[in-house]
């Protein structure tokens, strides 16, 4: 007595292939499984718009079943679910700008430490991109460039103090004119590489003139021309396995 008869099809059918309906007497549906699905594509074609808007009522006033649906169809679509996601970001770009600036705004800090830590580790790169950039953008990068001075102007002014002082403070009253000249050479070359290379390079001072062992002199024979990036990646050390010349006990 498991089988049920269907009112559409006629056929004695076992009760799994009847939907459960508590409304009935039987607990089942009248149609089986098959007539139902049937009669719903029907219904569908036939009231298309209809069917639509009461499905879409359905899912907003349950939310939750909306997603556990979602869920298992894109279980069951994995495929679907990346265009589905790629073709919602382009329907809502200026959601998606939004969202990731509320997101930058909200993680500045370990946003910021994130990039350093990146950009530590990948020096040569960040130098480069940052000059590819440079060179495809000099209006923009002028302007960020004049935009970070402005607001950093207190920073600026301090580097640029403490360079000169340190600079007087290492610069030998003897120094002969030709000597002057001589260094003046290295900054000349240092602009003139940087523009046939395209590649930043700065006058460095070879034992740096505040290190943490010694302090070296602004003499010529102190100085050398280098890329900024090495410079950078060599900051006040020095090793004294380097010729001790030009040097002033740190004081
Ligand atoms: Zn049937």
């Amino acid at each position: 007595m498991n089988d049920k008869s269907c009112r559409v099809c006629a056929t004695d059918k076992p009760l799994e292939l009847f939907q459960k309906d508590p409304r009935t007497k039987s607990g089942y549906a009248g149609r089986c499984l098959s007539c139902a699905s049937i009669y719903k594509r029907r219904h569908y074609e036939a009231n298309r718009e209809h069917v639509l808007a009461v499905n879409r009522a359905w899912r907003v006033s349950h939310p939750e079943a909306g997603i556990v649906i979602q869920k298992r169809y894109y279980e069951a679509h994995p495929e679907r679910r990346a265009e589905a996601s790629r073709a919602w970001k382009e329907r809502n770009i200026d959601r998606c700008k939004a969202s990731r600036a509320i997101h930058r705004e909200k993680n500045k800090v370990a946003t910021k430490v994130a990039r350093q830590k990146r950009e530590s580790e990948n020096k040569e790169k960040y130098a480069r991109l940052r000059l590819e950039y440079k060179l495809a953008n000099p209006e923009a990068w002028r302007a960020s460039q004049e935009k970070h001075r402005l607001a950093n102007l207190d920073r600026f002014a301090a580097k640029e103090q403490l360079r000169r002082a340190k600079k007087i403070n290492a610069t030998p009253a003897w120094l002969t004119p030709t000597q002057k000249a001589e260094m003046l050479g290295f900054y000349t070359e240092s602009r003139a590489v940087t523009e046939q290379t395209g590649v930043e390079h700065e006058v460095d001072h070879i034992v740096p003139l505040r290190g943490r062992l010694v302090c070296g002199l602004h003499v010529p024979w102190n100085l050398r021309v280098i890329t900024k990036t090495e410079n950078a990646s060599k900051g006040n050390r020095f090793s004294p396995e380097i010729s001790p010349i030009a040097l002033q006990l740190s004081a």
